[in-house]
C-alpha cells in the first residue's frame, strides 16, 4: 500500500510550502487509497520553537488535512515524534558502525571552524575532509578512553546513486565531490536530520517521499545510506519552490507566508487549498476554462505527480480572491455554513461596535451577505469603514430639506413594499410630485441613509436596510 508522510520540523509556523507539501501528500495517499503519516522532526533541538506542534496540528486541521497516523492520531509505526526514537537511532547507527559504513570522528569544533575557514580564503566550498575515516583502532579506543566527545559520521562513497526524481527526471551526481562526509549522530546523541530521516521512512514504509525541492540536494546522499543498509529506498519526488506572481523569493516577513495569517485575513480554508493547487502544479488545466472550486475529494481524484512543473510555482493573487469569493458563495447556498458565516459576521459587528449595544438581527445580517456576495472577497470586508452604514446610524450633520425629508417619510410610511425597484419609482415619482431634482433628493437621502458620498444606489440601500431602519434614519436627520 501506499504510505507517504509529511515530515516537518517544528520551528514556527506552517508557510505556505509546508501547506502544499502536506496538501499534495495527502491528495496522493487518498487517491491511492494510501495512507498519509505526520511525522514530527525535532532532532535539532536548538531550532525547536515551543508551541509550534500544536500550532501545526492546528493549522493541517483548519485546512481540512487529515493524517491517519501521527502524533495525535497514533498508529502501529509510532512514536511520530523524532526525539522519542532515540533508541531506534542508537540501535541502526550501531549496525552502520559495525559494517564500516560510519565512523566515530573526533575533530573538535575548533579544528572544524580552521577548515572552513581556510576554504573561504582560497575560495573553495568549505567541505569536511574526512580526517578520522583513517584512525587507527588504538587511536579510536585512546580518545574514547579519555572521554573525547565524538560524533559519528557517514562515509560519502563517490557512487553517484542516480536516481529518477518525479517531478525533475533523472538526476546524478557525485556528492562525494561537493562535501565531506556528512554527521549521522551528533555529540549531543541526537541524530541528524539526514539520518533520522533515512531510517524513519524506512521503518515506517514510506513509499513515496514528496518534499520540497529545498531537500532534492540531500537526497543522493540519502540514497547511499539506504544503499549502506541494503534498504530499498521510498521514491522521489521534490516540489518545485513557489514563488511571488514576478518570479521574487517569498519571503518570511511578508504576511503571505503564514498559513495562519490566510486564516487571520478571512481566508477559507478550501479556497487556500484550491489556490495552492491552481499554483503548485499536479493538475491539468484547460486554459480559459476559469476558476472552479474543487472539494477535496476532487481534487484527490484529479491529482497527477507528473503534472507537476519543476519550473518555481507562481502564486496569483488574483486566484485567491476569486477562489474565496467562490467559497463564500458555496457556503451561502449551504444552510449549515450559511448559518455559521451569518453568525461568524453578526459577531465581528458586534465587536466593532461594543461600546454601541447594537441589536442587530439574523435576518439582517443574512440579506447583507447575500447582497454582499458579489462584492466582496472576505467576510471582514463587510466591517471596514466603507460598510458601516450596513450597521449604524450614520452621524454628522446633513444639509438637508428638512420639511420635504418629513413629507417624503409620511409617504414612504404608506409603502407596503421596500422592493428596490418599486422604490426607484416611487422616488422619481416623489421628486417630480414635489419640483424637487431627482439627484438632488438621492444626494440627500444617500447622505442621512449613510452618511456616504457614494456607494450602493439610494434604492437598493434603503431595501437593504428595510422599511423601519430606514424611517428611522431619515426621522434622525430632520430631528
Ligand atoms: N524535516 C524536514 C522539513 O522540515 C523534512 C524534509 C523531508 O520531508 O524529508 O522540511
Amino acid at each position: 500500500a501506499t504510505r507517504v508522510r509529511f515530515a516537518p520540523s517544528p520551528t514556527g509556523y506552517l508557510h505556505l510550502g509546508g501547506l502544499r507539501t502536506a496538501l499534495y501528500n495527502a491528495l496522493f495517499a487518498k487517491s491511492q487509497k494510501g495512507v498519509f503519516i505526520l511525522r514530527i522532526e525535532d532532532t535539532d533541538q536548538t531550532r525547536k520553537v515551543d508551541g509550534s506542534v500544536d500550532a501545526l496540528l492546528n493549522d493541517l486541521q483548519w485546512a481540512g488535512i487529515e493524517c491517519h497516523e501521527g502524533p495525535k492520531a497514533g498508529g502501529s509505526y509510532g512514536p511520530y515524534v523524532q526525539s522519542e526514537r532515540l533508541p531506534i537511532y542508537n540501535e541502526y547507527i550501531t549496525k552502520l558502525l559495525d559494517n564500516e559504513s560510519a565512523y566515530k570522528c573526533f575533530c573538535t569544533e575548533r579544528r572544524l571552524n580552521i577548515l572552513r575557514r581556510d576554504a573561504m580564503k582560497s575560495q573553495r566550498i568549505p567541505k569536511y575532509d574526512n580526517k578520522c575515516r583513517s584512525l587507527s583502532k588504538e587511536d579510536i579506543n585512546e580518545k574514547i578512553h579519555s572521554g573525547t566527545p565524538y560524533c559519528i559520521r557517514f562515509k560519502l562513497s563517490s557512487d553517484c546513486s542516480a536516481f529518477e526524481d518525479l517531478v525533475f527526471g533523472g538526476i546524478a551526481y557525485d556528492v562525494s565531490l561537493i562535501e565531506g562526509d556528512p554527521v549521522l549522530m551528533k555529540s549531543d546523541g541526537y541524530p541528524t536530520y539526514h539520518f533520522a530521516n533515512v531510517v524513519d521512512d524506512h521503518l515506517m514504509e514510506i513509499t513515496h517521499v514528496l518534499r520540497g525541492v529545498e531537500w532534492q540536494i540531500s537526497t543522493t546522499k540519502h540514497l547511499l545510506i539506504y544503499k549502506a543498509f541494503g534498504w530499498t529506498p521510498p521514491q522521489f519526488g521534490h516540489l518545485p519552490l513557489i514563488v511571488n506572481a514576478d518570479g521574487t523569493k517569498l519571503s518570511k516577513r511578508q504576511s503571505d507566508v503564514k498559513v495562519e495569517d490566510y486564516r487571520n485575513k478571512g481566508i477559507f480554508p478550501l479556497a487556500l487549498v484550491n489556490y495552492i493547487t491552481l499554483s503548485g502544479g499536479g493538475f491539468e488545466h484547460v486554459p480559459g476554462a476559469g476558476v472552479r472550486l474543487k472539494s477535496m475529494d476532487e481534487l484527490a481524484e484529479e491529482f497527477r505527480i507528473d503534472k507537476i512543473s519543476p519550473h518555481p510555482s507562481r502564486l496569483n493573487p488574483d486566484l485567491l480572491q476569486e477562489c474565496n469569493k467562490l467559497e463564500i458563495k458555496r457556503q451561502l447556498q449551504n444552510e449549515q455554513s450559511s448559518s455559521a458565516m451569518v453568525a461568524r459576521l453578526q459577531s465581528l459587528v458586534k465587536e466593532l461596535y461594543a461600546d454601541q449595544n447594537l441589536n442587530i438581527s439574523e435576518d439582517h445580517v443574512k440579506t447583507v451577505l447575500n447582497w454582499a456576495v458579489s462584492r466582496i472577497t472576505t467576510v471582514e470586508e463587510l466591517v471596514s469603514p466603507k460598510y458601516g452604514f450596513l450597521w449604524i446610524l450614520p452621524s454628522g450633520d446633513h444639509d438637508v430639506d428638512r420639511e420635504l425629508l418629513i413629507k417624503l417619510t409620511e409617504n414612504l410610511k404608506g409603502l407596503d413594499s421596500f422592493d428596490q425597484d418599486i422604490l426607484k419609482k416611487f422616488l422619481k415619482e416623489f421628486s417630480s410630485r414635489n419640483r424637487v431634482k431627482f439627484p438632488v433628493l438621492m444626494k440627500m437621502l444617500r447622505s442621512v441613509l449613510s452618511g456616504l458620498d457614494e456607494g450602493p444606489g439610494v434604492a437598493e440601500m434603503m431595501d437593504l436596510l428595510g422599511k423601519s431602519q430606514s424611517l428611522e434614519r431619515i426621522k434622525a436627520a430632520v430631528t
